[in-house]
């Protein structure tokens, strides 16, 4: 089987879906794999680092033939008539709200894969792009903070004086979150962090942060199976929100995550509290691409609410892109793997296996998946 792997056609996309590493991974299982020349620049992966490991450096049309084609984003509908029918393609997918471009990859023929759906159990772990990518959002979110700031984040004592440290408030204690606190704890700042889901309160208070959060009866059920959150009442959000209202007032640097699985980003912060923070003070929202946790917030750019610059750029971890490019080829690489027959070196789909079900979206012209529409095969 054949494997492409494209430049990206959005100009706001600097990642790769393959990396030196990949392709080596990949030719070894017995694949030719063909990368479009300068994939991999804005990764800092030269065209002959890809051709060293054993690629053919070609040109866009080389899709055609490709029996698999490994992505960053979703295929824009150009792209989809570049492909053949029946060719697998793989990449992040977000196919909440996006029915119409579902629909087109059915048409097409294409069998589509979200990466972003991969089931999050142990044999998966490695295939997991939201928590490869996640991490590095969060980390990134610190620096982004660092950078705007005025003041600097550890507490320096001088001859000259003293510098308080920082003081961050981490909004939503997943996987971005967990990070940030990490790494706003390495600069040196006075880091707390919030999160609905009980089994959060530990990890925070394990990485040297303050736990705040209210934690009535709903706090304490607030977990899925699955280990996301659950869309909290009106009357918890409204608890929640007169908690962290004070809270927000004493800090210097707030840095919100919070998502729910195919729901809009919960509002966490309001322009009033934005508005009680003290000059020079610093917000990122993470989830401005699902709406935003904080009002004001404007995608893909830094905007000034009441005084407060909020950070609102989008694909976070695109702006560390040659460490986001490695980990997320890594992912990718990983499922596909589990697609070759090592006998015949080809690719083929186990209808079966509980990755697949989880994470195609379309097969044979129709859409497949249970959660957009598809009656699961
Ligand atoms: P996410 O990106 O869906 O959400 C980010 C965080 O926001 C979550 O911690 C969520 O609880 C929180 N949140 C939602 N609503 C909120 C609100 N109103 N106020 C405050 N916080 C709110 O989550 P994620 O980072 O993908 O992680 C979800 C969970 O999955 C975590 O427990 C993580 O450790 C776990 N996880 C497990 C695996 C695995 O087992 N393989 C892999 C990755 C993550």
């Amino acid at each position: 089987s054949i494997v492409f792997i494209p430049r990206e056609v959005a100009t706001d996309e600097p990642r790769v879906a393959a990396s030196a590493e990949t392709v080596k991974k990949i030719v070894g299982l017995g694949l030719e794999v063909v990368v479009e020349a300068g994939a991999g620049l804005s990764s800092r992966i030269p065209d002959a680092d890809f051709e060293k490991a054993g690629a053919r450096i070609g040109k866009a049309t080389d899709a055609k033939p490709a029996d698999v084609i490994l992505k960053v984003r979703r295929p824009t509908d150009k792209e989809i008539k570049s492909y053949k029918r029946g060719a697998i393609v793989i990449a992040i997918m977000d196919p909440y709200g996006n029915d119409a471009a579902i629909a087109a990859m059915a048409q097409a023929g294409l069998a589509a894969f979200a990466m972003e759906l991969m089931p999050r159990i142990t044999r998966a772990q490695s295939m997991d792009v939201l928590s490869s990518q996640a991490n590095l959002a969060g980390y990134q979110a610190v620096i982004e903070a660092a950078h705007a700031y005025d003041r600097a984040m550890p507490m320096m004592m001088t001859a000259a004086g003293t510098v308080p440290a920082a003081k961050v408030f981490v909004m939503g204690a997943g996987v971005a979150g967990l990070q940030a606190i990490a790494t706003a704890r390495r600069l040196g700042a006075a880091v707390s962090a919030t999160d609905v889901r009980p089994a959060a309160k530990e990890q925070v208070a394990s990485l040297g942060a303050k736990f705040v959060a209210v934690e009535d009866e709903e706090f304490k059920a607030a977990e899925t199976a699955g280990g996301y959150a659950k869309e909290m009442s009106k009357e918890y959000q409204a608890k929640q929100a007169a908690l962290v209202a004070d809270h927000i007032a004493k800090q210097d640097i707030i840095i919100t995550t919070a998502l729910i699985p195919g729901r809009p980003a919960p509002r966490l912060v309001s322009r009033e509290m934005l508005a009680s923070m003290r000059p020079g003070a610093i917000a990122v929202d993470l989830a401005v691409e699902r709406g935003g946790n904080i009002e004001g917030v404007e995608a893909g750019r830094m905007a000034e609410v009441e005084g407060v610059k909020v950070i609102g750029f989008a694909n976070m971890a695109g702006r560390v892109a040659a460490s986001a490019s490695a980990l997320y080829a890594k992912n990718l690489v990983t499922f596909l793997e589990t697609m070759v027959d090592k006998q015949s070196k080809t690719v083929a789909i186990n209808h079966e296996d509980e990755l697949v079900k989880a994470t195609m979206l379309t097969h044979g012209g129709e859409v497949v998946h249970p959660n957009f529409g598809g009656a699961a095969v």
